[in-house]
């Protein structure tokens, strides 16, 4: 290995309990009492702040936690009374180095974590910069942000990847999104809430793009309402040109909606969601769409290979 840089060995696997085992493989080899070997996580199963883990979901969790970290998101310092009592540097520090003396899976790191009142994600970022092992999940290794976050530079790194015909799936997941009728019901009635509830303070331009994805979120329903009950695959384009919004600036959309945080901004106004009730019809043609779109192609193939050659 060079000494110049240092070189991380990444076991990847799809879920937690698959890298547990690994754990606890590599510390029934010779070396696992000398290789220094850390396991990251989200803070979903991380965090041990009681008033933050309760959340449930993962992006409020992150939400919260980045709430009470000792500087704000806008760079300014927080009030101690208001930072997370688990991110004190010495506590964390103790378990940094804890951490990369003996070898934990997460469920060890979390205990340990709590038994030293240090919290484990912050510890365990830090101790991934000094690891010779650092085991991650399919999710944070194949996530462009997720691994800046969790500071993962894989440049020089040996990548080893457990159960790798999993990986095409994972990708398409984590690089797609499946709307539905319902959701996008629940996503025009949340940006409707939220622009009427702040609208006096947006700057024209927040209300331009915020008038703008409530065009394409009723377009988009639109389409879905009046559709045949058929599976189609359409480009971009396609898209954009049967939902009547082809001259919208989809990329700045998607700038305005990554700077300004909105997803989590809306997540109070999903508290009362509308009542929907699906027709037959509607639980039919929504839900596992591409499921059903694979299904269709896999039975065409198959009637194409049952046909008698002419
Ligand atoms: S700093 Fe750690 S313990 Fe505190 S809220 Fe964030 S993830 Fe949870």
């Amino acid at each position: 290995m060079s000494q110049k840089k240092r070189i991380n060995i990444g076991p990847f696997s799809r879920t937690h309990s698959q890298l547990a085992q690994v754990v606890r493989e590599v510390k029934r080899t010779p070396y696992g009492k000398r290789i220094r070997c850390i396991s990251l996580a989200s803070r979903q199963q991380l965090c041990i702040n009681p008033q933050v883990k309760h959340l449930g979901s993962l992006s409020v969790i992150n939400e919260r936690c980045l709430d009470l970290a000792p500087k704000n998101k806008d760079g300014k310092e927080n009030v101690p009374s208001k930072c997370c009592k688990y991110r004190k540097a010495s506590l964390m520090q103790n378990l940094n180095e804890s951490a990369l003396l003996k070898i934990m899976d997460i469920e060890e790191l979390v205990a340990e974590g709590e038994s030293l009142n240090a919290c484990p994600y912050y510890a365990a970022r830090e101790a991934a910069k000094s690891a010779q092992l650092v085991m991650l999940s399919y999710q944070m290794l194949l996530h462009r942000r997720t691994r800046q976050q969790a500071g993962i530079d894989l440049r020089g790194a040996i990548v080893i990847i457990d159960e790798a015909h999993n990986l095409l799936d994972t990708i398409a997941h984590l690089h797609s999104c499946e709307l539905n009728l319902h959701s996008l019901i629940l996503l025009q009635q949340q940006l409707s809430a939220y622009k009427k509830r702040y609208i006096k303070r947006f700057s024209s331009t927040s209300l331009l793009n915020i008038n703008q994805l409530i065009f394409i979120v009723k377009r988009l329903l639109k389409l879905l309402q009046t559709s045949a009950p058929i599976f189609r695959v359409l480009r971009t384009y396609e898209l954009t040109a049967e939902g009547e919004f082809y001259n919208i600036d989809l990329y700045g959309l998607l700038k305005f909606c990554d700077q300004s945080r909105l997803a989590q901004k809306l997540q109070g106004f999903a508290e009362n969601p509308i009542n929907y009730t699906k027709t037959k019809e509607q639980e039919l043609t929504e839900g596992s769409a591409t499921k059903q779109l694979l299904k269709q192609i896999e039975i065409l193939q198959k009637n194409n290979k049952s046909s008698p050659e002419k």
